[in-house]
């Protein structure tokens, strides 16, 4: 049979399995369908409730301005699926083409999509954790129970990381005229993904609406009283805290666990993919049947010297499984690369950032419209004499722009005129990202492989 035809079989009476029944893999069966997929599709998700949106629940959702429960993602389309839900895969039999359910049923599949997402780092101490106001944001229920805490009487909040989701939790509970305290193991908020300049001004922000911010600090310990209750926070500098909720908000962790023993490159840094969203196996080998995207899949830029990118960006989540299932259903010569360009937004303490590009990539930045001091501006990342990111605080209308520069290559610093440039913002500052060895609460993107001309191996020596 030619690869035509086995195509064609494929696309009118082919299984197709989703494992992660969220934004990507709901996006990825709408397209399946839009292009004339006939065949059987199954939907596996370890959650109870079918798609919903996650943004929301850390921000207009904690301020009361909707409902955990109405964030259902909007449908697209009817995608006349089997829906298995609140059933974690447990494992994946490649030879026998099939995905183990940690009830015991098996699903066979012809093509199979992991779209497996994050989940939140926990709190590294189990029986702190479970303290009664020791909580998590990822989930829908999280959500739902960390509002209900914060309007339910409570006075004293420390959120520990001081990321985007530690960021935003801190600027609803100031909204609520709770007091807040974020702790911050590197040396401002937000300082993984956008450096240490734009950190300062992060830093500016939360202090101004009264955030009682302590940077360069780790959380040591959570305590807690007689009935089990979180009462206190040990700090590393020695202090301590009296607390009611403590928000962990320490970035995410990869669902690849299941993976383990299937021969698939998954890890704790994602699936590896190529452009296409083929998953390789451990030899480095693209397999032709098994897809991955969203949060969970890491795969090469060009714009960004063929790094392995991982990103947990809801725009690359739609667009990534897209891609997925267009090429999931077609022959080689028709597959399409996922050459996204980064795109992150968030809103806190008034103002709404964005990014786009990898800021982290970018050793320099130019502050090309308004000025820091303001806390109204765009700043323009360059990386090798070009453009490559771009972050505004309440300037996302000029975005567009700098998405098409950083496309282009365009050099920096930034030579063309702009409305809103300032003479005394004109030259290039280091960004002062921190040395990627020293933890902080971990970016939103990570670049996790280099270009074969740059490829080097460090030894680190065990201390075991
Ligand atoms: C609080 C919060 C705020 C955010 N705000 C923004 C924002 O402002 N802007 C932005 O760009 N992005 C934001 N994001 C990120 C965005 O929501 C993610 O990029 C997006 O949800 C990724 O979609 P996904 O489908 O790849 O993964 P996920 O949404 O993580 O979904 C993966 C699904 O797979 C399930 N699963 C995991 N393991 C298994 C298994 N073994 N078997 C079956 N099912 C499994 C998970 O439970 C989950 O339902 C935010 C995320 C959170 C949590």
């Amino acid at each position: 049979m030619s690869a035509d035809t086995d195509v064609e079989v494929l696309r009118r009476q082919g299984r197709i399995v989703v494992v992660g029944a969220s934004l990507a893999g709901l996006r990825a069966a709408e397209t399946l369908r839009e292009k004339g997929f006939t065949g059987s599709l199954t939907m596996i998700g370890d959650e109870l409730y079918e798609p919903y949106d996650r943004p929301p629940l850390s921000k207009q959702a904690l301020l009361g301005r909707a409902r955990p429960e109405d964030t259902a993602l909007p449908r697209r389309r009817d995608i006349d699926a089997e829906w298995r839900l609140g059933v974690a895969a447990a494992d994946l039999d490649r030879d026998a083409k099939q995905v183990r359910l940690v009830n015991g049923d098996t699903v066979p599949y012809d093509r199979l999509l992991i779209t497996t997402g994050t989940r939140a780092r926990p709190w590294f101490h189990p029986e702190e954790a479970a303290l009664d106001g020791v909580f998590v944001l990822r989930t829908r229920d999280d959500s739902a129970r960390l509002y209900r805490k914060l309007t339910g009487g409570v006075r004293r909040v420390l959120v520990i990381g001081a990321g985007f989701t530690g960021s935003e939790v801190a600027s609803a509970c100031r909204e609520h005229g709770l007091e807040v305290t974020v702790a911050e193991r590197g040396p401002a908020p937000l300082v993984g993904a956008l450096g240490g300049v734009i950190g300062a001004v992060a830093d500016r922000l939360q202090r101004k609406h009264g955030v009682d911010l302590r940077c360069g600090v780790s959380v040591t310990a959570l305590e807690g009283g007689d009935v089990g209750r979180l009462r206190r926070a040990h700090l590393s500098d020695g202090s301590v805290i009296d607390v009611e909720v403590a928000v962990v908000s320490l970035g995410a962790m990869r669902n690849t666990e299941w993976l383990a023993g299937s021969g698939v490159a998954a890890g704790p840094r994602g699936i590896a993919c190529d452009a296409g969203c083929r998953v390789f196996d451990v030899n480095g080998i693209v397999t032709d049947d098994i897809y991955a995207a969203g949060d969970v899949a890491r795969s090469p830029h060009p714009l960004f010297d063929y790094q392995f990118l991982a990103l947990e960006h809801w725009g690359n989540a739609v667009e990534q499984a897209e891609i997925a299932a267009h090429n999931m259903i077609c022959a080689g010569p028709d597959r399409r690369p996922h050459l996204w360009l980064p795109m992150f937004w968030s809103s806190q303490f008034g103002v709404n950032i964005k990014s786009v590009g990898v800021p982290s990539l970018g050793g320099q930045l130019v502050v090309a419209q308004g000025t820091l001091a303001e806390e109204r501006f765009v700043a323009v990342y360059g990386y090798r004499g070009r453009v490559i990111a771009a972050v505004s605080f309440d300037g996302a209308k000029w975005l567009g722009f700098y998405e098409q520069q950083i496309a282009s290559g365009a050099p920096f610093p930034p030579e063309y005129r702009s409305v809103d440039r300032r003479s005394e913002t004109l030259q290039p500052i280091e960004s002062a990202f921190p040395d990627p060895h020293l933890p902080t609460h971990g970016p939103t993107i990570t670049l996790t492989g280099h270009s074969p001309s740059e490829r080097r191996v460090t030894f680190v020596p065990s201390h075991a």
